[in-house]
This record gives C-alpha cells, structure tokens and sequence, in this order.
C-alpha cells in the first residue's frame, strides 16, 4: 500500500484520523475519544516539526554521527523509560504502518532481520529521498534538525538546520568537569572535538589569547557562519554539562577569567562558571541579532547521571527577564517535564515558546493531553510541535521514533481540544485553529518559514 499517496490526499486526513481514534490498539483498551471533525482536521495538517535528529540517506546512514554532539548511545547505564524499552507495544504499530511488517515486541534476532530487510527494501526504493519519505508517512512537511552538519537527503525544504552551540561555552581545560561522572568524561571530549573544529573552520589551531578575541575571532563568526549555512536556530544541550543557573558577571571579570587560563592549567570552577555564565548571554544575544532562537534541553535528560534539579526553567527566568535579550526568542525543547507548571507559567514572558518534543514520544497521550490542555488554554500560540525522532536503537530508529512520537503528538492534541470544546472554553471552530497553530503555524511565525507541503 502506498501509504504516502493516500495521506497526500483527503483521504489521508480520514486514515490518520482513524489512526488517531483508534488510539491504543496494541492494548486493546478503549481509544481515547476525539471529536471526529477535530480528528479529521489534526489528521490532514502537514506538520513542521520542531526538533528531531534525522539520519542521512542511504549510504550514508549506516555511517552518520552527525545527528547529535552528545550521542546518548554509549551512556553509563540507566533504568531506561518504558518507550525506550524493546517490548514497548507501539513498535508494532509503527513497524507495520512504515514497513508492513507483522511482528510483536520484542523482537528475536529473526524478527530483527526480518525487520532490518524490510528496512532495507524502503532505504534502497527511496534513495535519497528516504528520510523525506519518513516526513511522509508522518505528514510532517518540514523537519527542524538538530544536527552537526546536514549532508544527503537531510536538505531544505524538507529539513531545516539546528546546529551546536555549547562547545563555544566552554573554551577552557574541562578536565576537572568531565570527572565529575563517566557520562560527562565521554561528553566533555565530544564538546572538546567540536570546538576544536568550529576553531580550524575561524582558521585558528588554538583559543585566542583575549576574550574579545575569543568572541570576536570565535564565537560570532561561528554563529554568522552557520546562519549562512542554513541554520534557523542555535541549540545547547548545555543540561548535560550543568545547569541552567547563569549569573551576570561583569565583562571585566569574565575577560581576566578567560585571559588566566586560556593558555593552560585546570581552571578553577567557580571561576569557570563565571565565564560561562558571561558566554551564555553573549551567544544569547548573538542569537537574536542574527534572528535565530536559542533551543535548550529543557526536560529531564537520558543517563543515570543527569542533573534533573539543573533543568528547571525558573533557573532561566534572569535571562529571559533581561532586557539586553529580549530580542532573542528561546524554545523550552520538551515541554519541560517533570516542570510542566513552571514551563507553561514562563510561555508568558514574549520570548519563551515550548516544544512538546520526546515527551510525544515518552508518554502515552492521555497524560500528555493533561497539561498540553493547560498550556493550550494558556497562551496557544507559544505551543510547538516536535518528535524528537533520534537513532534511539535497532528496532527504533529515527523513523520509528518520528512515526510514534507524531501519532501519540495528535491524539494527545485531539484529547485536550477536544476536552476544551466539551466544556465550553472554544468552539470546534477555534479548536481546529489552535491545532494548525500548533502543529505548524506557530513554528512557521517564530522561523519565518512556511512548511512544504
Ligand atoms: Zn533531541
């Protein structure tokens, strides 16, 4: 079956729709109900997707690191949520919907060949337009992706490029940070390596010996050079590295910090923090001259070792308070969560917008839909879409991941507008338009881009 050109038409909206009534199949329990005109409109949008880590095209794929600076692949152990399991009942689903496969989770080493063929088969049919099929099987229009560098089949129109940015928050020795825990000894490296690379793309071998050469020679050129690259917004995944409590310094402290230790020698790391505090703000404010939105990790993080405390946005409110960036717009990646109340209070400050990225993908709809509703009757317009699809393992690829996190994204949206027209807040009418505002027409406002399709 050709599930792409049956989408593309009207009666794609009505497949998805009944995709999206069907709800939890897998479990057999009863779906979660819809109003079926909100259904059947949710089911017909072609999403933009605000953040995911799309994989390159075949041949290219078997290869790619470039999804993510941090890989979150070879982490100390963690009790891994229930999504993340290999029996997670949805893979079934996904499986058969992309690749028509019939196989129940998890699966055995023939069920994994059987799927990895299947796999194949669609890879070698689409080409270089793989991942763009992916988008398809999803209607998602356009994909944001949080990626290194982009390369084959990951291109405009279809996906927009969301580099890096912390390897320029740390220009220091970071010995004494990464052996705070084995999960920071393997980032802090990577974070090592990138910056290096944004150094020999300013043509430089070493760190300036100034700040404001540092900032003027590094830091700026790398944000210009990567908006010129295509780059709609500037990611930190800076929770893995600490957290989100970024002081003041004056300029003055933070240059003597700087010109002490960028020659050598372990910094101390109260004085570290200080630069970068100072280099978080500048990048910040960089970020809104050049009209890109700053994208934080904003949830609690894979690992046993994340700083789950550090990740509250309230510890951000002084940034998005300070008048010098108000020009910057900043995007909560993942709703949040376990700060869903604090994130939804922040969506009132202009420049703060929330994804629901990952959350789609870790919790099942019914509870997303809880403080979805919320946030919707809130401010509707601050409200993102997003997957977070990732190469999460062999049975859950990107595209398995895009595939669950966009089913699970739509039915939880339906639930929630669907509670707000029962109860009388909106009518059906505005409930369609909060659904357009939030699976494209708010990403397409705040990247001044409109979707494909
Ligand atoms: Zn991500």
């Amino acid at each position: 079956m050709n599930v792409m050109r049956i989408l593309a038409g009207a009666a794609g909206a009505a497949l998805l729709a009944a995709t999206l009534g069907c709800a939890r199949r897998h479990t057999e329990a009863p779906g979660p109900h819809i109003d079926p005109a909100i259904a059947h409109a949710i089911g017909g949008i072609w999403a933009v997707d605000n953040h995911a880590h799309p994989v390159l095209a075949p041949p290219l794929d078997t290869t790619d690191r470039g999804f993510d600076a941090l890989p979150v692949s070879s982490m100390a152990p963690e009790s891994d949520p229930v999504a993340l399991r290999p029996d997670y009942p949805l893979l079934a689903v996904a499986w058969k919907a992309l690749y028509g496969l019939d196989a129940t989770p998890p699966l055995d080493a023939a069920g994994l060949a059987r799927l990895h063929a299947l796999q194949e088969q669609a890879k070698t049919k689409h080409g270089e337009n793989y991942p763009a099929w992916v988008l398809d099987q999803a209607h998602i229009g356009t994909e944001l992706g949080n990626r290194v560098f982009m390369g084959r089949g990951v291109e405009p129109p279809r996906f927009r490029w969301v580099p890096y940015v912390d390897a320029l928050l740390f220009p220091l020795d970071n010995r004494g940070l990464a052996a705070a825990n084995p999960d920071r000894q393997q980032f802090f490296a990577l974070e090592d390596q990138l910056r290096a690379r944004y150094l020999k793309d300013a043509g430089l071998s070493a760190p300036p010996a100034t700040l404001d050469a540092y900032l003027q020679r590094v830091v700026t050129p790398t944000l210009e050079r990567q908006k010129a690259g295509g780059a709609v917004a500037e990611k930190f995944e800076v929770a893995y590295l600490r957290g989100f409590d970024f002081i003041d310094p004056p300029h003055a402290q933070a240059a003597a910090i700087y010109a002490r230790w960028a020659r050598g020698g372990t910094p101390d790391p109260a004085q570290y923090k200080l630069l970068q505090d100072f280099l978080f703000r500048y990048i910040a404010g960089e970020c809104g001259r050049l009209g890109m939105p700053v994208h934080l990790h904003g949830m609690a993080g894979a690992g046993g070792y994340f700083g789950i405390a550090g990740v509250n946005p309230l510890l951000l409110e002084p940034i998005f308070n300070d008048p010098r960036l108000r020009r910057t717009n900043f995007v909560l990646l993942h709703g949040g969560w376990p700060y869903v109340r604090e994130v939804g209070a922040l969506l009132q400050k202009p420049n703060v917008y929330l994804d629901i990225s990952s959350q789609d993908l870790l919790f099942p709809p019914h509870t997303e839909a809880q403080w979805l509703r919320e946030w919707l009757e809130f401010e509707p317009d601050k409200v993102l879409f997003g997957t977070d699809g990732y190469p999460y393992s062999d049975g859950m690829g990107w595209a398995e991941s895009v595939w669950m996190a966009n089913r699970d994204a739509r039915q939880a949206l339906g639930i929630a507008l669907t509670g707000m027209v029962r109860d009388g807040e909106i009518s059906r009418n505005r409930a369609i338009e909060i659904a357009r505002l939030v699976l494209r027409g708010n990403a397409e406002r705040l990247y001044h881009f409109t979707s494909e399709h």
